[in-house]
C-alpha cells in the first residue's frame, strides 16, 4: 500500500481530523500511476539529491525518498509536520522542514544535505497559487539545480513553455526560458486529487542550460525590456517601449536608434520577439543611450 493509495489517504486525513486548507493550495494526489510517472521523468537515483515543496501527508515524497539520496521537504502548515513524521517513519532519507518556501533562504539549507556535492532536482506537485513566485524564487536563489520536475495549472506550464508568436508567450516564458529548457512531460486530470481542483494541471520538465540562453550585459535592464514590451499586449513594441521609458523626444530618438541597431521594427508586437532579439535590443539601448 501506497501513502497516495485512496484508502490510505482518507484514513490518514480522518484519523488526524485532518481539513484541508484552501489558502494554501491543498490538493492531495491520490494516483500511484501519476506520481510512479513524475518520478520517472525525473530520473532520480542515490547520486541526486531532491528538494520538494509543499509534500503534503508524504504522497511523492515516499516516491521520491525510494529512489534519491536524500529528500528536503518544505511544507508551511504545520499541521502537517505530525503527520508527516508519521506516514515517512520508514525513511532516513528524508528532512520536513516546516517553513514557506518564499522565505527559504536557499543555499543555507542545501547546505544541510549529507552530501551537497550532489545535483539537486525540485520535483514537486506545487500549491497552485504560488507557482510563478516559486519558481523565480529558486532561478533567483543563484544555485544551480540541475532540473525542475513540478506540477502546475495546465495554463501556467504552456505559458511557461511558449514559443515567441503564440498566444501563450508573455514574459514568464522568457524569464524561465533564460535560465532552462522547458517541456510539458505529460498533462493530468482534475480527478486523480483530493480535494479535486477546477483546473487540469501538467507536469513541467525544466532543465537548466549550462549558461543563460542568451548574453546580456545587464541581467536587471534586460527583464524590465522584456516586462515593458509584454505589458500592454495588443499595443506595438513602440507604445510598450514609449510607455516604460519616455515620450520625450530624445527617448524617441534614443529608442529609434536602438530598434534599428537590433534591426526591429518598430511596430511589432513584443509577442513576436524571441529571447535573442530581446537581448539585441536591450544591447543596442545601452550602447545608443547618450
Ligand atoms: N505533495 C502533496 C501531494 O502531491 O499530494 C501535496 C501537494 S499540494 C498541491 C501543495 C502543498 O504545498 C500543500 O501541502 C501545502 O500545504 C503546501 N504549501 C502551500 N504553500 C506553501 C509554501 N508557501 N511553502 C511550503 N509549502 C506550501
Amino acid at each position: 500500500m501506497r501513502i497516495a493509495d485512496y484508502s490510505v489517504t482518507r484514513a490518514v486525513l480522518e484519523r488526524h481530523g485532518f481539513t484541508f486548507k484552501k489558502s494554501f493550495g491543498q490538493n492531495f494526489l491520490t494516483d500511484t500511476n501519476i506520481l510512479q510517472k513524475i518520478v520517472d521523468s525525473a530520473e532520480l537515483s542515490r547520486e541526486v539529491n531532491v528538494i520538494e515543496i509543499g509534500p503534503g501527508i508524504g504522497a511523492l515524497t515516499e516516491f521520491l525518498a525510494e529512489q534519491a539520496a536524500e529528500v528536503m521537504a518544505f511544507e508551511i502548515d504545520e499541521r502537517l509536520i505530525p503527520i508527516l513524521g508519521e506516514t515517512l517513519s520508514a525513511f532516513d532519507n528524508v528532512q520536513v522542514v516546516q517553513a514557506d518556501i518564499l522565505k527559504v533562504n536557499l543555499a543555507e539549507q542545501i547546505s544541510r544535505f549529507r552530501n551537497p556535492d550532489l545535483p539537486i532536482k525540485v520535483v514537486a506537485n506545487l500549491p497552485y497559487y504560488i507557482t510563478t513566485p516559486i519558481l523565480m524564487h529558486l532561478l533567483e536563489s543563484g544555485i544551480p539545480f540541475a532540473e525542475f520536475i513540478v506540477m502546475m495549472q495546465k495554463e501556467v506550464a504552456d505559458r511557461i513553455s511558449a514559443q515567441p508568436g503564440t498566444k501563450d508567450y508573455g514574459s514568464l516564458s522568457v524569464a524561465v526560458q533564460y535560465y532552462m529548457e522547458a517541456k510539458v512531460a505529460f498533462i493530468v486530470p482534475r480527478t486523480v486529487f483530493v480535494p479535486a481542483p477546477n483546473v487540469d494541471s501538467a507536469i513541467l520538465k525544466m532543465t537548466r542550460l549550462p549558461q543563460p540562453a542568451v548574453e546580456v550585459a545587464d541581467e536587471d535592464f534586460y527583464f524590465k525590456l522584456v516586462k515593458a514590451s509584454f505589458h500592454h499586449r495588443r499595443k506595438t513594441l513602440w507604445n510598450n517601449l514609449q510607455a516604460y521609458f519616455g515620450k520625450d523626444p530624445e527617448t524617441k530618438d534614443w529608442l529609434t536608434r536602438s530598434l534599428e541597431v537590433a534591426g526591429i521594427a518598430p511596430s511589432v508586437r513584443g509577442e513576436t520577439l524571441g529571447l535573442a532579439e530581446f537581448a539585441s535590443l536591450a544591447r543596442a539601448l545601452e550602447a545608443e543611450k547618450g
